[in-house]
């Protein structure tokens, strides 16, 4: 059931007021995530056990393991991977320089990086060939960043914090440009270029948005329900950078409280003292069986009402990976069982 928003409750009602869920829609599983696990999947059964995974497939616990059940060796380098053996790079992205390592050990690849990573990685290309400054708002060590810094790494200065404003060094003031992570927060990433556009009036946009259609839809989905929420759970991994964003943006929306969790059973019980709404949602990385024990634990204590709050309806799916696309004979259509 769709409902829209209603107005934040005061505290002193919140005990009458009958218990229920809000679930947003959506959440869990995008089309990258969704490709870069099928693409394993389907490695796995065309080529057989081993396979290799550079870095995490997607950030997700659940899935990881569950990967590595069925044969799956993840590794953080490809100078762990034997010569001559098949490796899958994360839907992430990788630099250039990975790519040459890989080919220097005569490995077989298949890449799993996500296309609208791959849409970044050709604008620093782009604007390093147009000798701009290229200034990347991003999470400092996030993989992605890592990926798409390592295209043009003379030309890419990564602008975390505010603080990181002030540090940065351009050639020519009329030739810069940002770009961004695809997992940020819409509205941290906006009052970063406004403090950068405070500094270089002649800041130039990305062609079209960096931050990528899932990660804003569900914090639009997290938005519309956040202020009636008593409590937020958000399914998600430590290390998925859009899942820690849902979080934050659901307690700035007005959640009273709000948590990530990687299952249902990391619920502290204290958390739901007091309360009467609690909003469910998860990152882009999660399957949903792992939102769906949530809400089974939820009703055994008395929410089992629940309302979904839907803002979007995606219906983007991305083609598997050319290197797999090619070897696939059977059942090409055939689903992921990671969900
Ligand atoms: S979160 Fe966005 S960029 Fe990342 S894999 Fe999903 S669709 Fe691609």
């Amino acid at each position: 059931m769709t409902t829209s928003p209603q107005a934040p409750v005061d505290d002193a009602d919140r005990t009458d007021r009958p218990k229920r869920v809000l679930l947003a829609k959506p959440r869990g599983y995008c089309a990258g995530v969704d490709r870069a696990v099928v693409t394993v999947e389907k490695a796995l059964e065309t080529y057989g056990p081993p396979v290799y995974v550079r870095k995490e497939i997607v950030h997700n616990k659940h899935v990881v393991e569950t990967l590595q059940d069925r044969g799956v060796i993840f590794v953080e380098e490809t100078d762990e991977v034997p010569e001559g053996a098949l490796v899958v790079f994360s839907a992430h992205g990788v630099s250039p320089a990975v790519h040459e390592e890989a080919s220097n050990r005569n490995l077989r690849t298949i890449d799993a990086t996500c296309p609208l990573v791959t849409k970044v990685h050709k604008e620093v290309n782009r604007f390093a060939r147009e000798d701009y400054d290229i200034l990347l708002i991003g999470h400092e060590g996030h993989e992605e960043v890592e990926g798409t810094s390592g295209e043009a790494p003379d030309r890419v200065q990564l602008v975390d914090k505010a603080e990181d404003v002030d540090k940065v060094d351009v050639r020519d003031p009329s030739k810069v440009v940002w770009l961004s992570q695809t997992t940020l927060s819409v509205d941290e990433t906006m009052e970063r270029v406004d403090q950068l556009q405070e500094r270089f009036p002649d800041l130039q946009a990305p062609p079209s948005d960096d931050i990528c259609y899932a990660t804003s839809n569900r914090q639009v989905a997290v938005k519309a329900m956040a202020a009636e929420c008593d409590l937020v759970l958000v399914v998600g991994s430590q290390n998925s950078s859009n899942s820690k964003r849902l979080v934050e943006v659901a307690l700035q929306a007005g959640a009273t409280d709000a948590h990530l969790i990687d299952y249902a059973d990391q619920v502290d019980d204290s958390w739901l003292d007091g309360v009467a709404t609690v909003g469910v949602t998860s990152g882009a990385s999660v399957p949903d069986v792992l939102v769906l024990q949530v809400l089974d634990y939820l009703s055994e204590r008395g929410w089992g009402d629940v309302e979904e709050v839907t803002t979007a309806n995606e219906k983007i799916a991305f083609a598997l990976p050319r290197e797999l696309r090619k070897d696939l004979d059977e059942n090409p259509e055939s689903p992921s069982s990671v969900r």
